[in-house]
């Protein structure tokens, strides 16, 4: 009889959380258990449940009972548990375990071999595809014919496919340089679950990214909960890494995205970043300025204002004509006013961007915001998300959306 333990593992969330899903898989194999890409036949199912906002919040608690109702155990991973507790605890009794806490993931696995802490992080995130496809070929079906049958989605993904060469480059390396997030950003759950800034050493960073360029990779994202953070627990910083990046890859044409990087460092290291970025090595950085009220900056406890962002940004395409920029707004903050949602959109005439996120406000329980009120109204957040598609169209800026 055939002993060896199959697990299923999936997740419907960020590169971040495919790559902790591809180091679990990595994990399961060098203790010689077999990954399944079935739920019907393991033993084990691990779903990294995304949190990011309320329609992945469904999504996962969706995917998790369907999940449950296979004959292998469950265990739910990531950030859910922390961003929306009390509905997470309400609908889930099985075993979980949040982000911060990986290392205690062989606890689930009495007898295992090698240890969690010992799975170096990797480099290239797990596929995500579509839960749905396996676990439940009708939802799978439902949705796709819901999206054929709606003119607006419809539309939206042509304009998307229109401007396909504007979409993030997948075919990426990602190195991780820190884990864990010091700043207290109003909105943000996910730095609760994710826990305190963990930088590792530049010389192990360097060591890796040496690695990778012998192995003839030659795109590359440097990763973590907020890369501007980088060094700050360890007396060094996000330039001291980038310098000594940028000395190593001597004599190789790399391209880089800089992301994740809280726009305060941005702000504060374009100095640097520019210096590196006038090598022709930085295609494109992201800096998600969220909205472009100085009112609601403060309330979401950015720690910059507008103009900074606007002036740095502005002196980046001017150095870097070729650099792609991409960011993040936030429609329906709490208090956001129409007016405030204009002045947003008119930070887009400021500044050219390649790629922008809109990203419906989503009242995450883990979040300081959550006491910040009064709330916008769903039809409120939906007309201004509306107009600003409209808005973007007319400037033939790329947009996705994740409502
Ligand atoms: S920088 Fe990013 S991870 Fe950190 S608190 Fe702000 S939004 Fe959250």
């Amino acid at each position: 009889m055939n002993t060896t333990k199959q697990v299923y593992i999936a997740s419907n969330g960020c590169n971040r959380r495919l790559l902790d899903a591809d180091r679990v898989k990595r994990y399961f194999l060098l203790n010689d258990w077999k990954i399944t890409d079935s739920p019907r036949n393991a033993d084990f199912n691990l779903f990294f449940a995304s949190a990011l906002n309320r329609v992945r919040i469904d999504e996962s608690f969706d995917i998790i009972e369907r999940l449950s109702r296979f004959p292998g155990e469950t265990i739910v991973l990531g950030c859910i548990m922390e961003v929306a507790p009390t509905e997470f605890h309400e609908k889930w009794n099985g075993k979980f375990l949040a982000v911060k806490d990986m290392n205690k993931f062989d606890s689930f696995f009495p007898g295992i071999r090698i240890k969690y802490r010992d799975v170096s992080p990797g480099n290239t995130p797990a596929k995500p595809g579509n839960i749905y496809k396996t676990v439940s070929p009708d939802v799978f079906i439902r949705q796709r014919l819901s999206l054929a049958l709606n003119p607006a989605k419809v539309g939206d993904k042509l304009y998307s496919y229109l401007h396909r060469n504007q979409r993030e480059d997948y075919n990426t390396t990602f190195i991780w340089v820190s884990n864990g997030c010091p700043n207290k950003c109003s909105f943000c759950a996910e730095r609760k679950v994710i826990g305190d800034l963990h930088s590792r050493p530049v010389t192990e960073i360097v060591k890796e990214y040496g690695k990778m360029l012998d192995e003839g990779r030659r795109n590359f994202e440097f990763i973590g909960d907020d890369v501007g953070s980088y060094g700050l627990d360890i007396n060094s910083s996000f330039p001291d890494l980038i310098e000594a990046l940028n000395r190593r890859d001597a004599g190789h044409s790399v391209n880089w995205v800089i992301k994740h990087l809280h726009p305060k460092f941005i702000i504060k290291y374009q100095d640097d970043i520019i210096n590196i970025a006038r090598s022709g090595k930085v295609k494109e950085i992201i800096c998600c300025f969220q909205t472009g009220s100085n009112r609601l900056l403060d309330l979401m406890n950015r720690q910059h204002s507008i103009e900074e962002v606007i002036i740095t940004l502005k002196r980046f395409r001017e150095a870097l004509p070729e650099i792609k920029l991409a960011t993040n707004i936030i429609v329906g903050f709490p208090t956001e006013t129409d007016e405030e949602f204009l002045q947003t959109l008119a930070v887009f005439d400021e500044v050219y961007f390649d790629r922008v996120h809109l990203i419906k406000y989503y009242d995450a329980e883990g979040s300081d915001s959550h006491e910040i009120h009064p709330k916008i109204s769903d039809e409120s957040i939906a007309r201004r998300i509306k107009s600003a598609k409209k808005f973007l169209k007319q400037r033939d800026i790329y947009f996705q959306t994740r409502d």
